[in-house]
C-alpha cells in the first residue's frame, strides 16, 4: 500500500508495476501539495557555481529507463528534451562556463558564450545553452491514476494510519509527513513556492535562477519563490511581484498573468531524501523529502526502494531515516 499519489507515490507505484508487482495507492487530493503545480524541470547544472547535482548520471540513466517503460505502458513519454538558456548572473558564472570542466561538458549544447547582443534578453555577462529535461508531471499523474483505477488498485480518500492488512505500507505524503504518527519526528524542512503562468509566446526556456519555460503556444510558466513560513497560505501578491521582478532578463513590457499557484516542497535538513523502514516496524516505510528536485531524483530512489523491498540490494546509508540519531 502506498499512501499519497504525488510524484513520489506515483513513480513508486509505476516502478513496482515495472517489476510486475501491483500495489494499492490511497490519495486524498489534499490542498497545497507540490506535484499538481510543479514545473518538472530536470536541470543538470544548479546553484551559483553551476554544479551538477549528486548522482546526476545515475538519475539520468534511471529516468531514461523509466521513460522507456512509460512509452511501452502508456504510449506516451512524459520526460521531454529541452534546451535551457542559462543567463549568467556574474562574470564568475561566465568563467565557469568558459572553462568547461570535462565532468559536465556533455551537458553543454553551446560551449561558447552566446553574445547577449544576439538576443532580445538582458544578459550583460552572457548566456550559455544547456540540455535539460522536463517531466510533464500533471499529465503523468493522470495516466498513472487511470491505470491504477482500471486495475482496481486506486483508493480515493485519506489514510488513517491503521497499518493492518498490508504486507508493507509506504508513506509518500509530501509535507503532511509532519502529521504522520510514525514519521513526524524526522527533520523535514518544508518550503512553500509560487509559480505563474503568463500569457506570452516564449520560444525557448531560460533561467537566471528564476526560470521561464514554454507551457503552450501562447503562454509560459515562471517561478519560483522560497518561503519557510505560512505553508498553507496559498498564492501571495509578494510572491507574484518577486517572480515578475526576477524575470527582468526577458524584457517584458506588460504581462497578463493567467494563473498563480502555490505549493509546498518537502525538503530535509541535510538535503537528502529520507527513504527506508521505521526503526521499530520494518513493515512501515517512508519515501519522502525530495525538495525541489523530485523530477530528477525520484526515479532512481524509487528503483532503489523497490530493489530493497524485493531483497535485491541494501538502501544507501545517506537516505536512511536513522541517520539523524546522535
Ligand atoms: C512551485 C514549485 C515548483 C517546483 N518545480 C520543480 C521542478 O521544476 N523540478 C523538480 O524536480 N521539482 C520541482 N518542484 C518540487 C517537486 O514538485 C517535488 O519534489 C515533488 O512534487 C514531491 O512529490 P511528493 O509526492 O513527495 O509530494 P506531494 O506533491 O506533496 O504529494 C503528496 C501527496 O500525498 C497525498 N497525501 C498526503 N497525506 C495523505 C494521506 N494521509 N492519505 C492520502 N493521501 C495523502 C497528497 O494529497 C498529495 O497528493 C517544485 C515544487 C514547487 C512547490
Amino acid at each position: 500500500m502506498i499512501v499519497g499519489h504525488g510524484l513520489a507515490g506515483a513513480i513508486l507505484a509505476q516502478t513496482f508495476a515495472k517489476h510486475g508487482i501491483n500495489v494499492h495507492v490511497v490519495e486524498a487530493n489534499l490542498p497545497h501539495h507540490a506535484s499538481p503545480i510543479a514545473a518538472g524541470l530536470v536541470n543538470p547544472l544548479i546553484g551559483p557555481k553551476l554544479n551538477p547535482p549528486f548522482d546526476l548520471e545515475k538519475c539520468l540513466q534511471e529516468i531514461h529507463r523509466l521513460n522507456d517503460f512509460f512509452s511501452r505502458k502508456f504510449g506516451e513519454s512524459f520526460y521531454e528534451n529541452l534546451s535551457l538558456h542559462r543567463i549568467f548572473r556574474n562574470q564568475e558564472q561566465a568563467n565557469i562556463w568558459k572553462s568547461n570542466p570535462s565532468k559536465i561538458s556533455h551537458f553543454y549544447e553551446k560551449v561558447e558564450i552566446v553574445d547577449s547582443k544576439e538576443t532580445t534578453m538582458k544578459a550583460p555577462f552572457g548566456i550559455g545553452i544547456t540540455k535539460c529535461l522536463r517531466l510533464r508531471i500533471q499529465s503523468f499523474l493522470e495516466f498513472s491514476k487511470h491505470s491504477l483505477i482500471e486495475s482496481d488498485h486506486w483508493i480515493q480518500g485519506s489514510h488513517n494510519y491503521d497499518t493492518q492488512g498490508y504486507d508493507f505500507i509506504i508513506f509518500c505524503e509530501g509535507f503532511r509527513s509532519a502529521q504522520n504518527p510514525w514519521f513526524s519526528y524526522l527533520p523535514f524542512a518544508p518550503v512553500r513556492g509560487e509559480i505563474l503562468e503568463i500569457q506570452k509566446k516564449l520560444l525557448f526556456a531560460a533561467s537566471n535562477g528564476t526560470w521561464a519555460i514554454p507551457q503552450s503556444s501562447t503562454s509560459f510558466l515562471a517561478g519560483s519563490t522560497w518561503d519557510h513560513s505560512g505553508l498553507e497560505k496559498g498564492p501571495t501578491s509578494e510572491g507574484k511581484k518577486k517572480i515578475l521582478n526576477d524575470l527582468d532578463f526577458l524584457n517584458l513590457n506588460s504581462v497578463e498573468v493567467l494563473s498563480h499557484l502555490s505549493g509546498v516542497r518537502n525538503g530535509t535538513l541535510d538535503r537528502n531524501p529520507i527513504i527506508g523502514p521505521h526503526p521499530e516496524n520494518q513493515k512501515i516505510f517512508i519515501f519522502n523529502g525530495f525538495g525541489s528536485r523530485g523530477s530528477t531524483t525520484i526515479p532512481l530512489y524509487a528503483m532503489k526502494l523497490v530493489e530493497f523491498i524485493l531483497g535485491k540490494s541494501p538502501l544507501p546509508e545517506h537516505l536512511n531515516p536513522n541517520r539523524f540519531e546522535s
